[in-house]
């Protein structure tokens, strides 16, 4: 028995009528390590246009399932989802391909499921909607909702994915240094704050909100020390040339009344 989700998933194509969607569906659900595909009364099969459309995924198609219905279809299945472009009576309401998909994650381990998809022209019928436990609807705009069929495979098949990698607890990934500390970036923001008095950046009469705008701009960054440490020592060396600055014109204006006049001068 399959106990990974993807081994459960069987995708149904009820009566498809262009080979090449259903070689379309077998790359999408191949992308995204789904391997059981049921076709239902397919028009044309197997075909050539399939395989080519395939890429591939035709290992797929050559292990398809080809059943006279969708009974047949899903005799196995514990649990059947419907997909459909119209969002139908309120008797039978629609998830989401991502509600979807979580829903399934949350079955048994040992439950096999059917995801039903209808004909490129007229989609499911009503019979048909009534052998789902649940109807699926991508959303989409609302004066053109339908998607190609193996385009809505290729969605629900992501989803299907996506689910199952958030399931799985990702490595976390060594952090090259650790994050500052509140100490760490209190003096980060003192030191800031002198460097700035000192090249008359900041006005300490009229600090206005620079400091507290600078604040809120270092935290949405977060920092780790050593950036930290990269912006200490920025600080330091811009503090250092001012005080070169001003020792090398000693008794002269100020820098900034310099840089003033010249700019004045231009
Ligand atoms: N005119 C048909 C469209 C069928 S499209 C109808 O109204 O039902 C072929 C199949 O692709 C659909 O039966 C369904 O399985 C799937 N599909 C297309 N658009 C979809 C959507 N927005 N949500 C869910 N499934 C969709």
């Amino acid at each position: 028995m399959e106990q990974d989700l993807a081994g459960r998933v069987r995708v149904v194509l009820v009566e498809p009528s262009h080979p090449g969607n259903i070689g379309a569906a077998a790359r999408a659900m191949k992308v995204m390590g789904l391997r059981r595909l049921s076709l239902v009364a397919p028009r044309q099969f197997p075909h050539a246009e399939a395989t080519a459309r395939a890429a591939g995924a035709d290992d797929l198609l050559a292990a398809a399932d080809v059943c006279p219905t969708l009974d047949a279809a899903i005799a196995e299945c514990h649990r059947v989802y419907g997909t459909t472009a119209r969002s139908r009576s309120l008797r039978w309401p629609a998830l989401a391909p991502r509600a979807a998909a979580a829903q399934m994650l949350a079955l048994p381990a040992e439950a096999e499921i059917a995801l039903v998809f209808g004909r490129e022209r007229t989609g499911l019928d009503n019979d048909e909607v009534a052998r789902c436990h649940q109807l699926i609807h991508i959303p989409t705009a609302p004066e053109f909702g339908s998607l190609n069929l193996a385009a809505a495979v290729q969605v629900l098949a992501y989803e299907l994915q996506l689910a199952t990698l958030a399931d799985v607890a990702l490595p976390v990934e060594t952090p090259e240094a650790p994050p500052a500390t509140a100490a760490q970036m209190q003096a980060l923001y003192d030191h800031l704050e002198r460097a700035l008095v000192a090249l008359e950046f900041l006005d300490p009469d009229n600090p206005r909100q620079l400091m507290p705008r600078l604040r809120r701009f270092f935290n949405r960054a977060a920092p780790d020390a050593l950036e930290l440490n990269i912006l200490r020592g920025i600080l330091t060396a811009a503090e250092r040339a001012r005080a070169e600055a001003d020792a090398a014109t000693a008794g002269g204006p100020p820098a900034a009344a310099r840089a003033r006049s010249a700019a004045e001068e231009r």
